[in-house]
């Protein structure tokens, strides 16, 4: 025998794969974030004079997001002033890498790309 499903039980399905699909996007901003923070290393340093060369052409500002800061990892030196604009607690020391974020225009992390101040583009 058949029964159709309440709207309680439609609902409860619905809610269930809702958060499937939340965290399979979780993971995958994640594996991608650590991806490049690994890749965007490697390229630095088999490619220094295209990286610098790059980043004469990187218009926009920092925007103080602090997006970047906690891409994988939330990182241990983040914080947040008053007006929730985002601070470097070691930024007179930070590390070369985060001093040249984003670097070129595949140097960005593709889930906060669209919010960065940043951009390679006229
Ligand atoms: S994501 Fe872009 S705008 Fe935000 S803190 Fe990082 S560099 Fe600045
Ligand atoms: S060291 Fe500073 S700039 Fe680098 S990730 Fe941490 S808070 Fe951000």
């Amino acid at each position: 025998m058949t029964q159709s499903m309440s709207k309680s039980e439609v609902k409860k399905i619905d809610q269930f794969l809702q958060k499937i699909r939340q965290t399979v996007t979780r993971v995958d901003v994640f594996c991608s974030a650590l991806l490049l923070q690994v890749w965007r290393r490697v390229y630095y340093v088999f490619n220094k004079r295209e990286v610098y060369a790059s980043l004469e052409q990187r218009k926009g500002n920092c925007l103080r997001c602090g997006r970047c800061c906690h891409a994988s990892f939330k990182c241990q030196h983040l914080a947040y002033d008053e007006n929730g604009l985002s601070l470097c607690e070691v930024h007179d020391q930070k590390p070369l890498m985060c001093s040249l974020y984003p670097y070129n225009e595949d140097d960005f992390f593709y889930h906060i790309r669209s919010t960065c101040g940043y951009t390679y583009h006229s």
